[in-house]
Formats: C-alpha cells, structure tokens, sequence
C-alpha cells in the first residue's frame, strides 16, 4: 500500500518574511472578537522577537519552556490554560521556536478539538477531529517539525509523537533572519538531525525517487552549510530542514533515531544531541555518513558528552533497548525485514554500553 500522506499547503520564505506574518493570519482571523495564540519558545522572552509578534485585541501570548522535550501532561496544561482563558476556541495558534515549541504548537491546536488528554493519542492516526488552523515559524533549523506529520510527545508510558494528517502545519513562514542568536552547539545538533535524517533514508531500505530527491538536495545544503561555511547558511539550512523532512515522509529514519528515542526516554537526552551521540558509534551501519559527520563536528570543534551509560544499572539499560528496538519500522528500513536477526537485543545493549 502507498501512503497518501498531506503537506503544508501554504509556504513563505525569505529573509525579513517574519514581519508578514500579521497579513498571513489576518484572513483566518474569523470574527472581530476572536483571537489567536501565540507559542513562543521563552528563550525569546523580553527579545526582540517577542515585540514583533502581531498581537491584537484578545490574543493570548503562550511564553513556552523546552529545557525539557514536550511531555503529555505540559501539552494538556497548556490547553487548559487556553480554555480557561476565553470561553471560545482561538482562531489560530502560531508556534514559534525551535522543533520543541513548533511540536506544542501543533499539539495544541491537534487537542482544543479533540477530547481527553495528548497522552490517548499517540500513535498512528488516532486524531478523529481536525486541528485549530495553526501556523509554524521555525527559529531553529533541522528537525523538519514544521513540515512533518508529527508532534513528538513525552508521555507517561512512552515517547511517541501524535502522527495524523491534521498534525501537519497550515503554513510555514521560514525566515533564516531568526537563526541569527542560535548558540553554536545548538545550531550544529539540531542541523545534524537533518543531516542525519538524510543519511538514514537515502541508506534505507523504503527508499524511492521522491525520497531519493528531497534526500540528496537536503544533504547537498548539509554539505554546503556544515563543511564550505556557505555565506548563505541560514537560508540553506533551513531548506535543508524542510526537505529532509520531506525526504523521511515517504521513507523513514533509522537505527540512529532509534537508538536516541532510547537516550532521551531514559536519560531525558534531547534529540538532536542525542542523534549526535548515538551516529558517532554507529560506523558498521553507515561508514561514509559516520565519517563526513566526524569531518563536520572537527570542523566546527564540537565535542560529544561521552560514558553516558557507564553508571547505568542493568534495568535501565534493559528500558532503553527496548525503548529503542520497539521502533520497529525505523530498523525496518535500516537493515531489511530480518533486521532482528541483525540487530539483537545483544548487540543494541553493547552499543549502548559504548556511548
Ligand atoms: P529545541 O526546540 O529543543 O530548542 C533547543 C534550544 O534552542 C532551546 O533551549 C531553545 O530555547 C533554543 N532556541 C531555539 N531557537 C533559538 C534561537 N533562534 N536563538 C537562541 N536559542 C534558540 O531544539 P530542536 O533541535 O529544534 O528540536 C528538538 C525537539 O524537536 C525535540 O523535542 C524533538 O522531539 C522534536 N522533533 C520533532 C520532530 C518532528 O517531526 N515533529 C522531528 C525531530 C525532532
Ligand atoms: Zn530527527
């Protein structure tokens, strides 16, 4: 069966476009008394960014944390909060931030339509009712969230992300103005991410043309910003996000991913690190990616956290394998139908006891 998978249907770029964004939202703006909400990662708190935000009439600005990855019981917060605030639905929320804070934006506008708590819907498509109109406005390039089908979501049983076709964006305003402040080791995680993810689906096995495509340009940029230092950086990186994502949409990530879902849920490592930390052993799957990623990190002087695991005693080892072996499409794709055969407990356990 082939997916028919949905994408952001509107898309502006440019340098500056930020300050657009009042005209973008001004026609889903439905009734005089209505109003949208604002995510705005806090990190922006006080910034400049925070004055440019169109705020008008009743809107509510949502000044978010991401010290920690997004937990179910934030999400529910954050959406009790709004309720709480007016009676009515707001219009349209706008995330703006990183991957972290464009997943609670999503989140957000997925559960002011849709009962209970994020928590009952993380999985696959188990999203009945539409989303609030919602908007992404990346301020960190690399995850691709603002074009992907997902909210990653750390639940009180697991790290799973609400996939659904109403998960993904209205509209994207990709301005590389606001990667200016990004710090160094931030910028270079979370764009390995994207590298990574372009690595994991050109090698995998659920590769074709249109993944192949959207891969091979999302790495070019990677190769362009992380090893020439192109001038246009910013502008490259974050096209590279967006096709990265584009790329693992018809594919899918792998071992690397999955052994980072297993840092994260156990150790609360965030993702783009984690990713960092875990493809740095993973030279037997990916050799020539492993060895262009050490290139890169040399390049920009950029040292991984090592003996994570050292102090780790044998249950918590054994959860963050099984953490990590649950994800079963993703070494699907990694190493083939019999990738159990490959990748055993054993040997996923070793190499965790290696990072
Ligand atoms: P992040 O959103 O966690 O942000 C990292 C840090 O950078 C935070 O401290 C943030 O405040 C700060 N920051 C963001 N923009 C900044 C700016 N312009 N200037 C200065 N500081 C800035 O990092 P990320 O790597 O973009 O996202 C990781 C998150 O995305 C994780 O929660 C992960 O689960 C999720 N993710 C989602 C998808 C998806 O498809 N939905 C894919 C990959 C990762
Ligand atoms: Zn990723």
């Amino acid at each position: 069966m082939y997916r028919n998978f949905s994408i952001v249907p509107h898309i502006m770029f440019g340098r500056g476009s930020f300050s657009q964004l009042g005209d973008i939202i001004a026609p889903h703006r439905l009734h005089p008394e209505s109003y949208f909400v604002f995510v705005l990662d806090d990190v922006f708190k006080g910034k400049p960014l925070e004055g440019r935000l169109p705020v008008q009439g009743d809107d509510l600005k949502l000044l978010v944390n991401v010290d920690d990855e997004p937990k179910t019981s934030y999400i529910d917060a954050l959406v009790q909060q709004i309720r709480d605030y007016k009676d009515s639905k707001p219009d349209g929320i706008v995330g703006i931030g990183g991957g972290a804070a464009m997943d609670i934006a999503k989140a957000i506008s997925l559960m002011l339509n849709n009962p209970g708590s994020s928590a009952d819907y993380q999985g696959w498509d188990l999203i009945k009712n539409p989303s609030v109109y919602h908007v992404a406005v990346p301020t960190l390039a690399g995850t691709g969230a603002e074009i992907s089908r997902t909210a990653i979501l750390t639940g009180p049983v697991k790290k799973l992300g609400i996939n659904s076709d109403y998960t993904v964006y209205n509209q994207i305003v990709f301005d590389p103005e606001l990667l200016a402040g990004v710090p160094k080791d931030q910028w270079f995680y979370t764009g390995m991410d994207c590298y990574i993810h372009d690595v994991e689906s050109l090698q995998g096995t659920f590769i074709n043309e249109f993944s192949r495509a959207y891969g091979e340009k999302s790495i070019d940029l990677c190769r362009q910003v992380f090893l020439e230092d192109h001038h246009d950086k910013d502008d490259k990186l974050m096209m590279a996000s967006y096709f990265g994502g584009m790329s693992i949409a018809y594919s899918q990530v792998g071992a690397c991913h999955a052994l980072s879902y297993g840092l994260s849920y156990v150790l609360g490592i965030h993702h783009g690190i984690g990713c960092c930390i875990a493809f740095d052993y993973l030279d037997e799957i990916y050799p020539e990616g492993v060895r262009e990623f050490r290139q890169m990190m040399e390049k920009h002087q950029i040292t991984l956290p090592r003996n994570l695991t050292a102090n780790m005693d044998r249950e918590a080892l054994d959860l963050m394998v099984t953490t990590a072996l649950n994800l079963v499409p993703l070494w699907e794709n990694c190493l083939g139908p019999d990738w159990q055969k490959k990748m055993t407990r054993e040997r996923c356990l070793a190499l965790y006891k290696r990072m």
